[in-house]
């Protein structure tokens, strides 16, 4: 079935079309490290991760590109603040950042550049802008985007949203990075070295300074992905004048058009105001891990709302996840036990996502299904068809919870045999490489640990306890024990 995105540019839900398929460019712009993010940013960057995983599950080869902004006008205020250099400034950041990623569920991206190592494309781009006429150099040494000679030659800024040009002044400029949609105006492409900058400068063709934070994500995205590419992600606030200045200096520079498709998450708010750093109604993640809550619970919440609906985030939502995901993992805890195997098939939080086969065979011995993998079956369908629409996780986690309803029935019935609990098992770890929830408590071991613990069951059965301790003291080595239990043994983290 087709895959249908609503696109910014053309504000409609239209159907997903790469220029090179099975090949997909995918840019998501990435955390400004001047702070640990919030998990308001952490909603966007779940966001283009689940688009990334849903990407990959309809058989699309992904390159994921995020980038790491690590310069720009707050870092530097920040770096002056702290009187320290750059480098280390910006590196705790995104550590903590990559770090914070990876407990979210998220897939590392394929590609992380950082703006300060992508200087010479920067320049070069600046230097094509010039060349074109749609830039130029102001007094104070710094280079500006001439939005009227971009608009004289036929090119349309006000791609992504609606611009009113009425008040504008030619040559009218904004030097800051961040402005509004009223001052609209010539923006910075290169500012020249003011004393507040400190050491942050890099020599270039006029003089030393530093990049724009728009010119940024235009050099790198060209670099990784081409003049033009499929897909270009990042929360709603970055539309204008971030992405509309993206593709002003990208289709300035390249004559070609940017993006194909843009994709914009709304925000995340706290009693109905965004979630931001300026209003100081912000946990960042580490704030709610402190408070008990696991990056798997935060992530179900973020994955509950729509990516284009404003979403209120209360800690009372996140003890709703709580209980949600307890409904589903005592339902996955029941199939396992029903099967006779921990070991089935489980996708780790960090695990890069590959498309599933949409059933498992039955395990040794087992005669065919009896029939009741028709839900596994309906599960699937129903899910792919509702991401299949602009992404409505709402009609997604419907299937799920209809799903875990019926086999809670067929389970309590006593009608279900090992082989359709196999079956349904496998079914939900192919949705989870889209969701990416992985599982809850002790099943979380590593599927080769789980192959070893089958193994020393092997060992045992065959009376070979020396290869059977051995077993066991490599697990212990690695951190897990193994608790014998009246189902069976289950390997628990130590
Ligand atoms: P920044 O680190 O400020 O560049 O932001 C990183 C990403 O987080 C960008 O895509 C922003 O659009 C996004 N973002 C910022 N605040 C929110 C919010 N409250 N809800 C969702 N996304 C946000
Ligand atoms: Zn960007």
């Amino acid at each position: 079935m087709a895959l249908k995105l609503f696109n910014t540019l053309s504000r409609s839900v239209q159907e997903f079309a790469p220029l090179a398929p099975p090949k997909v460019g995918m840019y998501c712009c990435g955390p400004t490290v001047h702070d640990f993010a919030h998990i308001g940013n952490f909603r966007t960057f779940v966001f283009a991760d689940l688009v990334r995983r849903w990407l990959e599950f309809k058989g699309h080869a992904v390159t994921h590109v995020m980038n790491i902004t690590d310069v720009e006008d707050k870092i530097i205020r920040r770096v002056r603040e702290a009187n320290t250099s750059l480098r280390d400034f910006t590196g705790q950041y995104e550590t903590a950042f990559l770090e914070d990623l990876k407990t979210l569920g998220c897939l590392a991206p394929h590609l992380l550049p950082r703006a300060t190592e992508h200087i010479p494309e920067i320049i070069a781009l600046i230097e094509k802008l010039l060349a074109r006429g749609v830039a130029y150099q102001a007094a104070d040494g710094s280079i500006y985007f001439s939005i009227e000679k971009y608009r004289g030659c036929g090119c349309k800024y006000g791609q992504l949203v609606n611009l009113n040009f009425d008040g504008m002044r030619a040559g009218e400029r904004v030097a800051s990075d961040e402005y509004e949609k009223e001052s609209l105006a010539d923006f910075a492409l290169w500012k020249a070295r003011v004393p507040e900058d400190g050491a942050v400068a890099w020599p270039s063709p006029w003089g030393e300074g530093r990049p724009g934070w728009h010119i940024e994500c235009s050099a790198m995205s060209i670099r990784h992905l081409g003049a033009s590419f499929d897909l270009h992600l990042g929360g709603e606030d970055l539309m204008f004048p971030h992405h509309e200045d993206e593709i002003a200096q990208s289709e300035g520079a390249t004559g070609q058009p940017f993006v194909r498709h843009w994709m914009h998450g709304a925000h995340l708010l706290v009693e109905g105001k965004k979630m931001s750093k300026s209003l100081g109604n912000y946990f960042t993640l580490r704030d709610l891990l402190a408070k008990g809550f696991t990056g798997r619970e935060i992530r179900y919440l973020l994955l509950t709302a729509h990516y284009r609906e404003q979403f209120n985030f209360t800690i009372e939502g996140l003890q709703g996840a709580r209980a949600a995901l307890a409904r589903i993992d005592e339902c996955l805890g029941k199939l396992r036990e029903l099967t006779g195997r921990d070991a089935l098939p489980r996708v780790q939080l960090d695990e890069t996502a590959r498309p599933l086969p949409p059933t498992l065979p039955p395990p040794d011995g087992e005669r065919v299904p009896d029939g009741r993998e028709r839900g596994a079956a309906k599960l699937i369908s129903d899910f792919t068809a509702a991401l299949d629409e602009d992404l409505n996780v709402s009609a997604a986690w419907g299937a799920v919870f209809e799903w875990v309803r019926e086999t809670n029935r067929l389970l309590a019935a006593s009608q279900l045999s090992a082989a359709s609990a196999a079956n349904a098992l496998g079914a939900w770890a192919r949705l989870d490489s889209v969701f990416g929830l992985g599982t809850g408590g002790s099943a979380e071991a590593p599927p080769e640990l789980l192959a070893l613990l089958d193994e020393r069951q092997a060992a045992r059965k065959a009376k070979d306890f020396k290869r059977s301790d051995a077993i066991r003291d490599e697990l212990k080595a690695k951190g897990w024990a193994i608790e014998d239990t009246p189902k069976g043994p289950r390997l628990k983290k130590v």
